[in-house]
């Protein structure tokens, strides 16, 4: 059955290392049909251009990917996305839909990312727990702007407020956001890398993938990987969360449609050698 790793990106985000081809080989060798590429999306006027790539760098980002693509394609499919960036309070909508117009791309995520200047900046408070509900408020945002096919690393917010961190006391909030979310029919993300990061376990936690699952949003899985050897990293771990949860189905996108993978099946299909996480603090995602 196939088996994808749907969240990956290359050097040109200024903080990822290895070349597609690199990737690719990775992803080859642990028994995957397919990976896509999914780097941090080219924003207007400098916005923290410091972690993505130039706009004038997006046709090398193109060629990069097609080049990957040819070179494997008996191998393994290399697809192209992008992680497409939702910065509340900033008006990029038409910029972010003249970007998801203008490829053929198989997949794109949108991400909230709390820890850019430009968020924390117009968003940050003392009081956590309103920060972390504030957070989620944004997801929908992200959601409803109804141009992207899945949700990237659903509770990011939580590595700024590790002592802060208490699920159950956000939860009525959360179960209401995820309505709105489900009902823009948008797929979210198991992301592998949180197992990396200050409160480490994977992008969604426990419970709210098991909200997710009550919802029947599709799940896709990503491992985010900014370094060859952590593609498709924990997989076997994000399954048997998923199948803890109810989650059903293991989703994938290619050329913006959306495929189920029973997660049996997507178990059955992964390599035993899963390799170990990689101990590389890996913060910016
Ligand atoms: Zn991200
Ligand atoms: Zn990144």
């Amino acid at each position: 059955m196939p088996m994808y790793d749907s969240h990956m990106h290359t050097p040109l985000c200024k903080h990822a290392v290895g070349t597609p081809d690199e990737y690719a080989a990775v992803g080859h060798e642990r028994g995957l049909t397919g990976i896509i590429f999914t780097c941090h999306n080219p924003l207007p006027d400098g916005l923290s251009s410091n972690v993505r790539m130039d706009p004038e760098q997006f046709p090398e980002y193109l060629e990069m990917v097609e080049h990957a693509r040819q070179n494997w394609a008996d191998k393994i499919h290399v697809g192209l996305g992008l992680e497409c960036d939702y910065v509340p309070g900033i008006d990029l909508n038409d910029w972010l839909e003249k970007q998801a117009a203008a490829e053929p791309y198989d997949y794109l995520l949108v991400s909230v990312h709390p820890h850019l200047n430009e968020y924390r900046q117009r968003f940050w408070q003392d009081d956590p727990v309103a920060f972390q509900k504030l957070y989620f408020d944004h997801l929908v945002e992200s959601a409803q702007l109804g141009l992207h096919d899945a949700l990237a690393h659903p509770d990011l917010v939580k590595n700024l407020v590790r002592d802060d961190w208490d699920v159950p006391r956000i939860l009525d909030h959360v179960r209401g956001c995820l309505d709105k979310i489900a009902d823009t029919g948008i797929a979210m993300e198991i992301n592998t890398s949180g197992w990396n990061k200050t409160v480490q376990e994977q992008n969604p936690n426990a419970t709210i993938l098991r909200e997710i699952a009550i919802r029947k949003i599709p799940i896709v899985l990503g491992s985010d990987s900014h370094e060859p050897g952590r593609v498709s990293d924990r997989f076997t771990d994000a399954l048997d969360l998923a199948q803890d949860a109810g989650v059903e189905h293991i989703s994938y996108f290619i050329q913006r449609q959306r495929h189920d993978v029973l997660l049996a099946d997507a178990r059955a299909t992964l390599a035993p050698t899963i390799p170990a996480s990689s101990n590389q603090p890996d913060q910016l995602s």
